[in-house]
């Protein structure tokens, strides 16, 4: 293992994902989708608390009036941080096909919080991305999405970028943050081959985007403006699922894993796949997670 990574917690999360820093209470909320738990993880004492969920979770985020927004299998619902308690928060627009579920997702500058699908058979272009708005109401924001992750807003909150996994590319569109409207898509970043599969994101504050490469063993931080790749930081699993800057400030790089439909032969090389690491010193600094607003 490079000097740089470590290994914070062996959880072996089958997928392990969505990592968010609540800068408020100083702790990682990250989930494991297939295993139904949403995880708490205090750095300061080095613990790891896990909440279980009725359904798959694709991911989380802080919520302004106390604890989490999530997306379920097919809806959002809000959890109770001290009773574990989850309740429905609102209807979607248009039912979810059974065969999808919904995954990664984040909150915008202005604390809307929003999640895209993927098709769980591997249909094409079968994916949506929507909005949960802080009046509790969905929009469907997006169709035709291959397989829908990593989200990121610049400081300004004038462009949204957007990784469809299956394009292979991270998108960036203009953004409306009063509205929530995505307009002018265009892509800029190609995620070559061998680099593994763009999975999820997150900003510096540099503009400079931190993507997990799925199967490539890596983060690496990207400029959207050239395309190119800046930095790699090499991890010892190849799932490297996402990636988020945590800590007193927000600097350091917070990244889950997974071994979701690796055989055993691959697990056994792999055997901290599903762990949940740290890079203390990844060169730059995000932003706290934004809270959901409703
Ligand atoms: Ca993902």
């Amino acid at each position: 293992m490079a000097d740089e990574v470590r290994l914070l917690l062996d959880a072996k999360a089958e997928l392990g994902e969505g990592p968010v820093w609540d800068g408020r209470r100083q702790v990682l909320y990250w989930v494991n989708i297939l295993g139904k738990q949403v995880h708490v993880y205090d750095p300061k004492a080095n613990r790891d608390r896990v909440l279980v969920t009725p359904e798959f979770v694709g991911c989380v985020a802080p919520r302004r009036r106390g604890g989490l927004v999530m997306a379920l299998k097919d809806s959002f619902a809000a959890m109770d941080l001290e009773s574990g308690q989850v309740t429905p928060l609102a209807p979607m627009p248009k039912p979810v096909p059974p065969q999808n579920r919904l995954n990664d997702g984040k909150c915008d500058p202005i604390g809307r919080f929003w999640a895209g699908t993927l098709a769980m058979d591997g249909a094409k272009e079968a994916a949506s991305l929507y909005t949960l708005e802080p009046d509790l109401r969905v929009s469907l924001k997006l169709d035709k999405v291959g397989l829908s992750n990593g989200l990121a807003w610049t400081a300004d909150a004038r462009t949204m970028y957007f990784i469809d996994t299956r394009a292979r590319a991270v998108a960036a569109f203009d953004y409306d943050a009063e509205t929530g409207s995505i307009r002018n898509r265009r892509i800029v970043i190609d995620v070559p081959q061998d680099h593994g599969s763009p999975d999820g994101m997150t900003i510096d504050t540099e503009g400079m985007l931190w993507v997990a490469h799925w199967g490539g063993s890596r983060v690496q931080r990207w400029d959207p403006k050239s395309g190119k790749v800046l930095k790699a930081i090499r991890f010892p699993v190849s799932a490297t699922s996402s990636c988020a800057f945590g800590g007193p400030n927000l600097d350091r790089l917070y990244v889950t894993s997974a071994w979701e439909g690796m055989s055993a032969e691959q697990r056994a090389n792999e055997p901290l796949a599903g762990g949940l690491f740290v890079c203390d010193n990844p060169g730059a600094r995000g932003y706290p997670a934004v809270e959901f607003a409703g």
